[in-house]
């Protein structure tokens, strides 16, 4: 599959495109759905190292490329989106591992966490998408 813009976008956040981090991000990007570094190793069949794998997730989340989101089973997951860099919650279908950025945190909660530094936020929203209501399939992926 070719996707317009995959190279553009790994220059624009400084990250040099190898043949696995053009494949990662195309099925991350193309799929619009969240994985771990298993899934993803998966997902390639294992026919890619599972290190290399591990190792582009970490990159792309550094460069706030992708998303990192500590699921309700406990499981770390990675999703593209275009507001990685700023703290949003999450929403994540249980039934096709379709994952969106909702909308920002507003000012006040920046306002009410005052001068406390904060690294981290465990904000996801977890349910059925919309496309898994109307077609009432019991698919898992
Ligand atoms: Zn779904």
């Amino acid at each position: 599959m070719d996707m317009p813009g995959i190279m553009e976008i790994l220059k624009e956040h400084g990250i040099r495109p190898t043949r696995l981090r053009i494949s990662v991000l195309e099925v991350l990007m193309s799929t619009g759905k969240s994985y771990s570094f298993t899934e993803m190793h998966e997902h390639f069949g294992k026919k890619r190292d599972r290190v290399t794998i591990y190792r582009t997730f970490n990159l792309f989340c550094e460069s706030r490329l992708i998303q990192r989101v500590v699921d309700v089973d406990g499981v770390v997951r990675f999703y593209y989106c275009e507001s990685a860099a700023e703290i949003h919650p999450s929403f994540r279908c249980r039934e096709c591992g379709m994952t969106k950025a909702l909308s920002p945190l507003p000012d006040y909660y920046k306002a009410e966490l005052g001068n406390h530094h904060m690294d981290d936020a465990v904000l996801l929203f977890s349910g059925i998408c919309e496309g898994c209501r109307k077609h009432g399939k019991n698919r898992k992926r």
